[in-house]
């Protein structure tokens, strides 16, 4: 397909919902203590996370 949308009208609300499962990391998982990248094989969406050691709490974030 030669023609592309690149980019959404001004005002348009351009944040589409991805319903695909694995679009974020499942909450239960747990992981080492480490920097972690994750992309939603749907969408697309890439997203880095931090997991501490201590608590162990994942700290999300986000890069459009
Ligand atoms: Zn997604």
């Amino acid at each position: 397909m030669p023609t592309r949308k690149i980019a959404d009208l001004p005002g348009h609300k351009s944040e589409e919902v991805c319903l695909h499962p694995e679009h974020k990391v499942a909450p239960m998982q747990v992981f080492p203590p480490g920097i972690y990248e994750h992309t939603c094989p749907s969408c697309g969406k890439t997203y880095t996370f931090a997991v501490g050691v201590v608590s162990k709490l994942k700290s999300e974030i986000y890069y459009d």
